[in-house]
Parts: structure tokens; C-alpha cells; sequence
């Protein structure tokens, strides 16, 4: 049995798991929780640090964390070297940079992990990807599943499926990136891939699910040639 993370004991009857699958009895005050794990902080930890400036995170999230460029460089080969095994290649590759996580939340409603940057030509509507942008601090898991995301968007606009429907868009994205967490064969990436699928979000949530169910219905190949030819799921 697991000892809890704020009193070292065995848990009490009722407890709380975090994501990592660590126990917290639910008798401890919470003064906040890590914005990666959900686990809880108690008022006297002081070993967390710093995400945004309004969240923290947890020390087992930063005993994970990617915290540097030359950090993002070590894992971005092995997830592009999984996404070409899932059927996936870039037409033309894009640069992975990691960002201040405030500097991408100015608003603090929910949490962006990352983002894709595109140039749309008005008068030929071609789409450029200019980049791609991480935010920093994110255990190694959310970065690598985060990357895959945000390759996701990039890869539909240079293949020509722009002014999609923002539910679809999200949903394929959230779909490459449960594809790849389920191949890592780890707990903590089993469970980021099923809080990904019970995420209660009309168009993150929502949108991966109608897109898996259509991928379970015809392939994975066939919903995407669909996507990318006409713009709606088949
Ligand atoms: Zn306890
Ligand atoms: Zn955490
Ligand atoms: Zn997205």
C-alpha cells in the first residue's frame, strides 16, 4: 500500500488518487493542487514549485519536468519517430519551441499547454505552420503528448484540411495524441489518455470522442483521407 503524500501514513479510509496514482487522505486541508497531476497540496509542503503564476505543481510533476530547450530536444526525436509509426509525417518539418507557460495564459480559465502557430495567405488561402510552441514545465509525458497535439494541427493544415469545424480539429489532435500516449505502456500515460477521453470539454473532450467512435467505425485511414478531402468526419 502506498503511504500518503501529506501525513507519510498508510491513506485513511478516503482518499484521493492523483494522476501519477499517488494517495492523499481527504482529511488534510488543501490549499491548491498541482495544475498537471490534480494532486493536493497541503498548506505546510513547501518543496512544490512554481507553473503559471496563479498554479503550482507537484514534486513528483517536476522530478519529470521539461524544463529547457535542450530538455525538449532530447524527447522531440522519439515522438516524431512514433508519430511516423502511427502513419503520421510532416510534409514539411516544424520547429518545437518551449515558452513561458504565463506568456501563453494571459487568462486563467483553463490551462493551454501548447500551440501551433499558421500564416494564412488570403489571396491563395494556403496555410504556412510557422512553428510550434510548448509550454514549459510540463512532465515529460504531457510534453511529449502535447508536441504530438500540436503536430496534429500542423500536419492537417499542410495537408490542406484548414476552416475545419474547431470540435473536429481538436478531437483528430486529441486522437493522435491518445494514440501515442497508449503506445508508451505506462500507467501515467494510460491515465492522461483516459482523463483525455472523460475530459467534460464540449470540444477537447467532446470532439476526441466523435472522432474515435468514427475511427472504431471505418479506420483510421479512411477518417482521414475523409478529413482531409472534405472536411467532416465520414
Ligand atoms: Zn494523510
Ligand atoms: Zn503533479
Ligand atoms: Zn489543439
Amino acid at each position: 500500500m502506498t503511504s500518503c503524500t501529506v501525513c507519510g501514513l498508510p491513506p485513511m479510509a478516503s482518499y484521493e488518487i492523483s494522476l501519477h496514482g499517488e494517495a492523499t487522505c481527504v482529511t488534510h486541508q488543501v490549499l491548491d493542487r498541482c495544475a498537471l497531476c490534480v494532486r493536493p497540496r497541503h498548506a505546510d509542503e513547501r518543496n512544490w514549485a512554481r507553473f503559471t503564476s496563479t498554479t503550482v505543481r507537484c514534486p513528483t510533476c517536476v522530478s519529470v519536468a521539461v524544463d529547457t530547450q535542450q530538455q525538449a530536444r532530447k524527447h522531440i526525436p522519439r515522438v516524431r519517430a512514433d508519430m511516423v509509426a502511427l502513419g503520421i509525417e510532416l510534409p514539411q518539418r516544424v520547429r518545437v519551441t518551449l515558452v513561458d507557460p504565463d506568456v501563453m495564459n494571459p487568462d486563467t480559465r483553463s490551462l493551454c499547454l501548447g500551440r501551433t502557430l499558421q500564416r494564412v495567405w488570403v489571396d491563395t488561402a494556403v496555410t504556412d505552420v510557422l512553428g510550434i510552441e510548448i509550454a514549459g514545465g510540463l512532465t515529460e509525458t504531457h510534453f511529449c503528448a502535447t508536441v504530438v497535439h500540436e503536430i496534429g494541427h500542423a500536419w492537417l493544415a499542410q495537408r490542406g484540411a484548414v476552416n475545419l469545424d474547431q470540435t473536429l480539429e481538436e478531437g483528430v489532435c486529441e486522437l493522435f495524441a491518445g494514440a501515442w500516449l497508449k503506445r508508451q505502456r505506462t500507467p501515467f500515460a494510460d491515465t492522461l489518455r483516459r482523463s483525455a477521453l472523460e475530459n467534460p470539454d464540449p470540444v477537447y473532450g467532446g470532439g476526441y470522442r466523435l472522432v474515435r467512435e468514427a475511427v472504431v467505425r471505418h479506420g483510421i485511414a479512411v477518417v482521414l483521407d475523409h478529413v482531409c478531402a472534405r472536411g467532416v468526419l465520414p
